[in-house]
């Protein structure tokens, strides 16, 4: 066996690496700096923990935020490595403790904020040690392009001046062509090799729903999931505190999050969700980066994310367990209109409004797409897959109508009203409804006025909104949402192309095929479940003692193992994924006990 295959054995337990783990380790031990793009969940933290295990001096590891570094740290000491951190909540007491511990070589791997490493003592401190390599995790922070951009990430690029003779490793999940490049730049002056695992998730199902009623919607797609963990994105934060309490109502254990609420109260949620195995978290983006949980089954959005990356990267917190999750993301006009009026009133640079334009208007094309979700996610971050499936495309796929005639009644209206008015406007006119605003207008006297009387409201603002995805007509911001036809639109008003759309429910969506939902508790007999129940709370015992959240004692993944392979013995326990030395010697008496009790 090699030492690297014995090392992941004996303290991750772990009987083989994950897709790309291994060229990644085997590059840093031949002391090479490097940035790796690798989905959520796909096991990043290891390749950067094995080599620092296997160098003869220390790591440094800069992680920007504390929940992340306490997590990392919490689960390193349970697999009993040598792990430390310093950060704003300790105190100078623990903090001197611990610098001097590190100082004597004891701590291997010690993670720090990048505010705290750039300092001139602590650069001075660890120029006086060998460090043999820096990783900076979270790497999109660095750029500007990414979501998560911070000043204090951007110093780290003096790094590789301080420390010619360390390696730098980079690990991020998210970062597109020109981010990746950016990021290469800036920590080893574009020398890194960039290693891209994909971004992939099998284990992610994939849907979208027009907006019809959120709430109603959102209850459907929860039912049966009342013994899960989730995430319901929501835009504003009043609508977390809606979605919260509607939840509640309806039987789940819903907290809302967002940025303006009390550190206290904001530690208390996180702490919960964190813990405890069934709670949904309602949040804005606020709610995201720091969260490490393992066992997210499912995260929903109830309105337009503002890009494919930020999409990606927020349900990229279900499923990081490996065992299937799934999203959905419900999406209006209305969302469209002001994520972009966002953007045009933001401070930012004009070319950077107009590439986050883009980058919303990439995500409004997934939502309205067609054929396989999956295929269309990973085509913006210039992937090819098979078709999933899973996804609601691929399970129902959706029948494509020609509507020609529609769109010349609608681009008419637009076009008569000199391009001038908004989504609701216009459908007005379709319609003929006959309010005041048309008839000061005169726009009750205009050819269209009541051509498209026959469809409904829902239907016209869905069947515009696809006209929009499909670049036929765009929504101006500067003239306050107007919709104005596009060139290829122009084709369509004027005969020249035939106009296909993806056919439209007025009333609720069909019943989509439901999906797997709680392989837990649906699959198995009944035995079986009352076995995980009583594993999942003696490791809640064991985590409120220990003060870890649950699945640093053991993840989800491991007790269904030992639901499935129910170990007799020691040697049996050691041989379930997820047990290596420290685990086994601390907590298979424990577990052991629990399973053959039952049976
Ligand atoms: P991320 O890439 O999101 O940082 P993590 O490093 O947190 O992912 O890993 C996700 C989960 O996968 C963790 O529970 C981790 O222990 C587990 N994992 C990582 N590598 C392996 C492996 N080779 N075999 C089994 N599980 C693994
Ligand atoms: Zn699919």
């Amino acid at each position: 066996m090699t030492d690297i295959k014995r090392t992941l054995a004996q303290v991750w337990g772990y009987t083989s690496f994950r897709t790309g783990q291994e060229d990644i380790i085997n590059h840093l031990l031949q002391k090479k700096s490097l940035l790796s793009v690798m989905p959520t969940g796909a096991g990043k933290s290891l390749c950067f923990q094995l080599p620092a295990l296997l160098f003869e001096n220390q790591t440094i590891v800069i992680s920007p935020l504390v929940s992340l570094m306490d997590d990392q740290v919490n689960a390193l000491k349970g697999i009993g490595v040598k792990a430390e951190r310093v950060h704003s909540d300790m105190s100078d007491e623990e903090k001197n403790n611990i610098w001097k511990k590190f100082k004597k070589g004891i701590i291997k791997i010690f993670y720090i904020s990048p505010e705290s490493l750039m300092r001139p003592s602590t650069i001075s401190l660890l120029q006086s040690l060998n460090i043999d390599m820096f990783v900076v995790d979270e790497a999109h922070c660095i750029s500007k392009w990414g979501s998560d951009f911070r000043k204090d990430y951007e110093e780290l690029k003096e790094l590789r001046k301080y420390f010619p003779y360390s390696i730098i490793s980079a690990f991020t999940a998210t970062a597109d062509e020109e981010t990746r490049a950016d990021i290469n730049q800036k920590l080893t002056n574009g020398k890194g090799k960039i290693f891209l695992n994909g971004f992939n998730r099998p284990n992610l199902s994939l849907a979208v729903q027009q907006k019809y009623n959120w709430k109603e919607q959102l209850l459907e797609f929860l039912q049966g999931r009342e013994h899960q963990a989730g995430i319901i994105y929501c835009l504003s934060r009043k609508d977390t505190e809606i979605c919260a309490s509607y939840l509640s109502s309806n039987g789940f254990r819903a907290f809302f999050y967002h940025a303006g609420m009390e550190k206290v109260d904001k530690v208390n949620v996180q702490d919960r969700f964190m813990s405890e195995d069934n709670i949904v978290i309602c949040a804005t983006i606020a709610f995201g980066m720091g969260i490490d949980k393992s066992n997210v089954r499912f995260v929903a959005h109830t309105s337009l994310p503002g890009s494919m990356e930020n999409f990606y990267q927020e349900i990229g917190r279900a499923g990081r367990d490996g065992i299937d999750s799934d999203t959905l993301l419900i999406f209006g006009l209305q969302d469209l209109f002001q994520r972009r009026k966002w953007i045009y009133d933001s401070e930012a640079s004009e070319t950077f409004k107009i590439k986050e334009i883009k980058r919303l208007d990439s995500l409004m094309t997934y939502c309205d797409s067609a054929t396989c979700r999956k295929q269309t996610l990973l085509s913006y971050f210039r992937e090819t897959c098979e078709p999933c499936g899973r996804c609601d495309n691929c399970t129902n796929p959706p029948r494509m109508i020609e509507g020609t005639e529609y769109a010349q009644m609608a681009m008419s209206a637009i076009y008569r009203t000199g391009q001038s008015y908004g989504s609701n406007h216009i459908i007005d006119i379709l319609r003929g409804v006959g309010n005041s605003k048309i008839k000061q207008r005169g726009h009750d006297r205009i050819k269209t006025f009541g051509v498209g009387r026959s469809a409904s409201k829902e239907f016209w603002a869905n069947f515009i909104r696809q006209l929009v995805s499909s670049d036929n007509l765009r929504i101006n911001i500067q003239k306050y949402g107007a919709i104005e036809i596009t060139p290829n639109g122009e084709k369509i008003l004027k005969g020249e192309e035939d106009y296909f759309y993806k056919r439209i429910d007025e009333t609720k969506p069909h019943k989509e095929k439901k999906f797997k939902k709680d392989i837990l508790n649906n699959e198995m007999i009944e035995s079986d479940r009352n076995l995980l129940t009583d594993l999942k709370s003696m490791r809640l015992e064991l985590a409120k003692e220990l003060r870890v959240p649950a699945y640093i004692i053991f993840s989800d993944a491991t007790l269904h193992q030992m639901v499935l392979h129910k170990p007799k013995t020691h040697d049996e326990f050691s041989r379930l994924n997820g047990v290596g030395l420290q685990k086994l010697n601390k907590y298979a008496e424990i577990f052991l006990k629990v399973i053959n009790t039952q049976n």
